[in-house]
Order: structure tokens, then sequence, then C-alpha cells
């Protein structure tokens, strides 16, 4: 490649020409971008700036080569150790108001109807399919009752930062927690699906069976500490977490 597109010059000396690959552009804008972060120390070393010791390391090329998001403050609830990717991923689209429920798909004119097909009665949003509709109320309101907590159901945001700042004080339960929130998104989600494409549908005890088997085996796949408090050795038992593991 340096034969080909720097036959008179070195690469730090070369720049890429108009008709050049779009690969070789991007190679010579990071070598452009490298060299603003390295200098020349007392003793005559190459020191590479972007980093605290002086010497490169990867991670702080990738950081200089990158605009950085805003921080999400819900992180560390929507990646928690024990969900699973595909629950995460269901999770932050669901905060993000991303899902293409109902009512937008009517929106993008996919649909003529947006009835919720858990409920066949409200307009279905995120915040309905997740929260407002009976059957996910219910839901809601079993899986907090089996964590120890008042069964009051709030919004999808609520809910998702109550966990943040209740839970982080209490590393004990909080892998539990998180993967309760994300696990309860990720089958109502799954039943809005099977209803919509297979006119097929479960109970909401069937429902919460299948919350409760997927919430056992994912617990026990990751490391959780079994002590505690006595309400949370119930709250394990709960989800048929075995305390003498
Ligand atoms: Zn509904």
């Amino acid at each position: 490649m340096k034969n080909a597109y720097c036959t008179d010059a070195s690469p730090w000396e070369s720049h890429a020409h108009p008709m050049a690959s779009g690969i070789w552009k991007q190679i010579m804008d990071s070598m452009t971008l490298a060299q603003l972060h390295m200098a020349i120390d007392d003793t005559e070393n190459w020191i590479w700036t972007a980093s605290s010791t002086g010497n490169f390391t990867f991670s702080s090329a990738w950081n200089i080569s990158r605009t950085p998001s805003p921080y999400f403050e819900l992180s560390k609830v929507v990646w928690a150790n024990a969900t699973c990717p595909k629950m995460s991923c269901c999770l932050l689209n669901a905060l993000s108001d991303r899902l293409l429920t109902r009512s937008r798909l009517l929106k993008f004119g996919i649909i003529n109807s947006d009835l919720c097909v858990l409920c066949n009665t409200n307009s279905k949003t995120v915040e309905h399919l997740f929260f407002s509709c009976e059957y996910s109320t219910y839901i809601w309101a079993l899986c907090k009752f089996k964590l120890g907590l008042q069964p009051n159901v709030h919004n999808l945001q609520k809910e998702a930062n109550s966990f943040r700042t209740i839970y982080a004080q209490n590393k004990r339960s909080s892998a539990l927690w998180k993967l309760v929130l994300a696990a309860a998104v990720w089958y109502l989600w799954k039943e809005r699906n099977r209803r919509v494409f297979k006119a097929k549908e479960h109970t909401k005890l069937e429902l919460i069976k299948k919350i409760t088997a997927d919430v056992n085996i994912l617990m026990n796949t990751c490391s959780w500490k079994i002590e505690g408090t006595t309400k949370e050795l119930e709250i394990f038992s709960n989800w048929n977490l075995s305390i003498d593991r």
C-alpha cells in the first residue's frame, strides 16, 4: 500500500490523494491525528501525550479517535452481569422508545389500527405496552411483589431509575433486580409478537412462570452472593433461587 500511494514521500509526510481509496484516506487521517499526540521529551525520546504515562496504549488511541457519546445514566441497569444481551437490547430500545409498537407502525402507515394486542382496548404505545396495560400491570405487580416491594406500578423510566438508585446501595440482590426488569420487558415484548405474528397467547400466570424460569437459569450462570438479610433470602427463595449452594 505504501509503495502504491507514497511513491515520493514517507507515509508521515504524504497526504491522501482525492482519488485514493477510502481505507487509505482513513489510514492517513489516523496518522495525522496520531501525530498531534506525539512529542519529544527532555531525553529526546518519543512520548505519547494521549496517555498519562507517555506510553502508547490502544485504549488511549481509541479515545482520541472517537467522539464520546453523552453518558447514559441507566447503563448499569441495562447492561447488568446476569442479563443476557437480547434482553438488554430490548430494554434499551424500550427505554429509548425505539420498539416498533403498533402506534408507531400506524404513524408510518404500515397498519390501520393501533389497538393493544394484550388487552385489545388502548392505543399501544411503549408506555401502555409495558406499564399501563392491564396485562402488563399484573406482570409487573407480581414481579415487584416477588421482589419484596410494594406492587405499585410506575412508568418504565421511573422503574429503571428506582432500580438504579435503591439497589446501587445493595449489591447482593441488585443483580436479581436488574435481571427481573430486563426479563419482564423482554417477555412482554415477546408476548406481543407472539400474538401479532402467531395468533397465540400465554396467560398472565404462564408468562410469570416463564420469567421466573429464565431469571432462575440466568442467575445461576453468574456469581452472586448468597448471604444477606432474612428479607433478601426470602426474595431469593421467591424466585426459586437456592440459598444453600
Ligand atoms: Zn393493553
